[in-house]
């Protein structure tokens, strides 16, 4: 038997509504703060994700589904959204349309990461950018977005937390004072570390080794040196969530080492998903746009997962929803009136019902229990004494009443419906 791929996961209908209830919370909040959808290809050139994404971070040298296309052209399935917004975005000049670009999307990733609990390969991330300007007004934005998605979604376990890493300049003499400091321990270091050390010297405080950690308690912080001018973006950054009442936590072991990013970085964890507690992240990129081939455009974003939300919704029982079910179920209890109830049903869904019926010759008692199954508010019954008669029989589902109606009449068999 084949079997879906590893690390990837279907969605049955029985999941649909909590994914279509994240979705519209989702849609809403970004309505609210007017930023517009955005949909990009499934894939793009592999260059485009080594560029913009960094060689040296995990994603790109291990984790990307890369592949040659008949013509041996490298095309990549997007393991983030990001760089692929940033393209649209210098390719369809939006910055000529509309000075500050507020964008956000929905959409499947892929990585081929190690599958865990909330760690798939194909996975799904909603988030936003904001394209065109400096204002820490938008990075404070973009974590109030997250954190309000998150609480209209019940959660409460939530933890915030932000950084800074200031300006290239400023990190570049940072990055000597963290690689004098971990001079004397470099043979102490794991394989990957030391690898990191040379790479992407930041991201050895990502290390999950006990000893790295160890080393990196005492490690100079980035934080600790810092131009004046970052200095003051985060205050503003800061000050803003306070006003907005988010409830945050300065960590300043919280970075992205990449050149692009600057000045505020930050991270939503939950306390109830297990050890891949990391909900959404983001930051500002002001590098980004330029490195991608535009002109030296700011901007900021950040990224959610869905499944991992959808999870510590789940383990908080954060929320609950009325199970879907149909408005009016046709029972046929002559065979032969099988055409007819079908015509029937077909006039009562243009009116707007959701109307069901049977499909497998089932008996008038199967028939029932079907539509109790399905937890329908009305039965009409076809066939009978009455519809000799030339009614039609409408049972109402809740109360047991029953009433009869012409049967060339749907429009009142319709508002009878629609009424309760
Ligand atoms: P990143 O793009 O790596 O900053 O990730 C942003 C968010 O996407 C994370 O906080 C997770 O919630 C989610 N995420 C990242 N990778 C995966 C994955 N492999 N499986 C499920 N969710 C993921």
């Amino acid at each position: 038997m084949i079997k879906a791929v590893t690390g990837t996961r279907d969605i049955l209908p029985t999941d649909i509504p909590k994914w279509k209830y994240l979705e519209s919370i989702i849609k809403s909040v970004f309505t609210l703060y007017n930023y517009k959808e955005i949909r990009t290809p499934v894939f793009e050139e592999t260059s485009l994700f080594a560029r913009g994404i960094g060689e040296a971070t995990d994603i790109v040298s291990k984790e990307m589904y890369t592949f040659l296309d008949r013509s041996g052209e490298s095309l990549t399935l997007r393991p983030e959204m990001t760089a692929g917004v940033v393209r649209a975005f210098i390719e369809h000049s939006l910055d000529k349309k509309q000075n500050l670009s507020k964008l956000y999307y929905v959409s499947p990733m892929f990585r081929q990461e190690r599958p865990q609990a909330g760690r798939l390969r194909q996975f799904h991330q909603f988030g936003a950018e904001a394209i065109g300007s400096y204002d820490p007004l938008l990075d404070a934005e973009m974590i109030i977005m997250a954190y309000e998605i998150f609480k209209a979604l019940g959660l409460k376990n939530l933890l915030v937390k932000i950084n800074s890493l200031g300006v290239p300049a400023s990190r570049e003499d940072y990055k000597k004072k963290l690689a004098e400091y971990l001079q004397p321990y470099f043979d102490k270091l794991s394989n990957e570390s030391k690898k990191r050390f040379e790479t992407n010297i930041l991201r050895i405080f990502d290390s999950k080794e006990a000893e790295d950690q160890k080393i990196m308690k005492d490690a100079p912080l980035l934080i600790d040196h810092l131009d004046d001018e970052s200095l003051s973006h985060f205050a503003k950054v800061k000050q803003v969530l306070t006003s907005a009442q988010i409830p945050f936590e300065i960590d300043a072991m919280l970075v992205r080492g990449l050149d692009y990013y600057t000045n505020t970085t930050f991270e939503i964890v939950s306390g109830s998903v297990g050890s891949q507690s990391a909900l959404c992240g983001g930051g500002r990129y002001n590098g980004l746009v330029k490195e991608l081939g535009g002109d030296d455009v700011p901007g900021v974003g950040f990224a959610a997962g869905m499944e991992r939300i959808l999870l510590a919704c789940e383990n908080e029982k954060s929320f609950s929803l009325n199970d879907e079910t149909v408005d009016l179920y046709l029972v046929v209890i002559e065979k032969e009136l099988g055409n007819y109830a079908y015509q029937t049903a077909v006039e009562l869904r243009r009116k707007g019902l959701i109307v069901d019926m049977d499909y497998l010759g089932r008996s008038v008692k199967a028939q029932m229990r079907e539509a109790n199954k399905l937890n329908t508010g009305f039965v009409l019954f076809i066939g009978g004494e009455e519809y000799a008669k030339g009614e039609l029989v409408l049972k109402n589902m809740k109360d047991g009443n029953q009433k009869s109606f012409p049967k060339d009449d749907l429009e009142k068999i319709f508002s009878s419906i629609k009424e309760n």
